[in-house]
């Protein structure tokens, strides 16, 4: 009898575990399938093989965005573009900096103190030079964007360093 109810006892203790486990992992397994923007959206991630992003990104854009590379500075098309509109991920096509947040940085890359939404981009951290910078990466595609450092403009005081080839400028219409 003690031993049969602590058998039982001992099951609803494991199912109880298991139904934590899975609800960790069905946490994790939306944290993997979708970003969640700010007011509430989900947006589904972008995975692809790197024979399938090789077929679709031009060199330059494979080059820099699945291989971590950095545009040539003043060769991009947009440090210098003062047009208001949104910049989208050239390889997914999520929204991820507004032009109102674009600044003249003088670097030649396109500048801004902020993303359009915290959630569309993710930070790595990438020791590549023998010191530690921060990678910008899309949060839906995984693509690189480029690097973020502590020495933008106000509000933020961040700037967001980012290679033209992963940005697509969609100009405001009026
Ligand atoms: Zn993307």
């Amino acid at each position: 009898m003690i031993v049969s109810s602590l058998f039982s006892l001992f099951l609803i203790f494991t199912s109880c575990k298991s139904s934590d486990k899975n609800m960790v992992l069905d946490q994790k397994m939306e944290q993997d399938s979708v970003i969640v923007l700010k007011d509430g959206k989900k947006i589904p991630k972008v995975y692809k093989s790197d024979a399938e992003w090789k077929a679709e990104l031009s060199p330059e854009q494979y080059n820099v965005m699945r291989e971590a590379g950095t545009e040539r500075a003043f060769t991009g098309k947009y440090y210098n573009n003062h047009e208001e509109g949104r910049y989208a991920c050239s390889a997914c096509g999520i929204p991820l900096f507004d032009s109102k947040t674009k600044f003249d940085s003088g670097t030649g890359w396109p500048s801004f103190y902020a993303p359009e939404d915290p959630n569309v981009v993710r930070e790595d951290k990438d020791n590549k030079l023998g010191y530690t910078r921060t990678e910008v990466l899309c949060a839906r595609c995984g693509g690189h964007l480029g690097h973020v450092f502590n020495d933008g403009p106000k509000p933020t005081g961040l700037r967001y360093c980012i290679n033209s080839v992963c940005l697509e400028f969609i100009p405001d219409v009026n």
